[in-house]
């Protein structure tokens, strides 16, 4: 099978683009890791390659297939060393501006036939490709976390995205052995809309007093059927990240009070206590 993107560059080597780099390799492409913070893509490697390691220890990935996995990922320093890559998906910080500048430092340095991505979760797609010369390559990739086992991914379309990009995108998420949701681009899109009802509404509930964070947990999980409670998640993912989006989805609706961030969220963010990542956020984690 002749994979979609033979030559795919990943930026940001984070949770997203760790992960997004690992189904990218074990799809069959080449892979170029970049990140701005010194090392961070090197340590983004290492990770793969003990991942990779594990499994090899488990007995799900014979000796050869992890060494040929490994040899496909390569850390690199510059959007410059990008410039052969059919496929870029970003995965920097949620903040409109910061990706922005990066695309348009991207598209100074990849051909002119190369496919661009953003898996931001809530940022609009449309407004992001507008610095862009051809915003017809541009679409959303919104992964989830963890990548490798989450397996859905939402193709999103913004206003000037080419119809073939998605469809493109879409067929490599399956040779990634992940299914693809369609969406228009909106803001959050499908889930992280959606998750409003859950996250944001968890959170009026608990600063109402209502009951406590693991209480709420319990009966989500116990009575609605989901895998994790709003709070574990909000952990999980890190207030870092979800809070800027609790923000960028209630901007973009023209400060729907329904989806109004939450400052017992806000409280954690300015305290440090981001979730798993920092040891505390709604749960400690000793
Ligand atoms: P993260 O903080 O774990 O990683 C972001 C990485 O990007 C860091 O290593 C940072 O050094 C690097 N970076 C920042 N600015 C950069 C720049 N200008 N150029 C190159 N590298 C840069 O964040 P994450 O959780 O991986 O999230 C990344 C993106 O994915 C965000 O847009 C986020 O909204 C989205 N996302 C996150 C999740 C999640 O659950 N974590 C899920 C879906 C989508």
């Amino acid at each position: 099978m002749t994979v979609n993107f033979s030559n795919v560059g990943v930026i940001g080597a984070g949770a997203m683009g760790r992960g997004i780099a690992q189904i990218a390799a074990q799809a069959g492409s080449q892979v170029l890791l970049l990140d701005s913070f010194e090392g961070a893509a090197a340590r983004g490697r290492e990770a793969l390659l003990a991942q990779w390691q594990k499994l090899h220890e488990k007995g799900k990935l014979d000796a050869a297939e992890r060494d040929a996995l490994g040899a496909r990922v390569q850390a690199v320093d510059s959007v410059q060393a990008l410039a052969g890559c059919d496929l870029v998906i970003e995965a920097i910080v949620e903040d409109l501006e910061v990706k922005r500048q990066l695309f348009r430092e991207l598209e100074a340095a990849v051909s002119a036939s190369a496919t661009l991505a953003t898996n931001t979760s809530s940022l609009s797609v449309t407004a992001i490709a507008t610095v862009l010369k051809q915003p017809g390559r541009m679409a959303g990739f919104h992964f989830f976390n963890p990548v490798p086992l989450m397996k859905v991914v939402e193709v999103v379309a913004g206003f000037k995205t080419e119809p073939e990009v998605c469809t493109r995108l879409a067929g490599y998420a399956a040779q990634m052995g992940h299914s693809a949701v369609q969406a228009n681009d909106t803001p959050g899109f499908i889930v992280n809309h959606a998750g409003r009802g859950y996250g944001t509404e968890a959170l009026r509930i608990a600063s109402e007093g209502v009951a406590d964070f693991a209480t709420i947990d319990r009966i989500l999980k116990d009575q609605a059927g989901f895998r994790l409670g709003p709070f574990e998640l909000l952990d999980l993912t890190g207030l870092d990240v979800s809070h800027p989006v609790m923000e960028s989805i209630y901007r973009q609706y023209y400060e729907e009070p329904r989806y109004r961030p939450s400052p017992i969220a806000a409280q954690r963010v300015a305290a440090g206590a981001l979730g798993r990542k920092t040891g505390a956020g709604f749960y400690r984690y000793p």
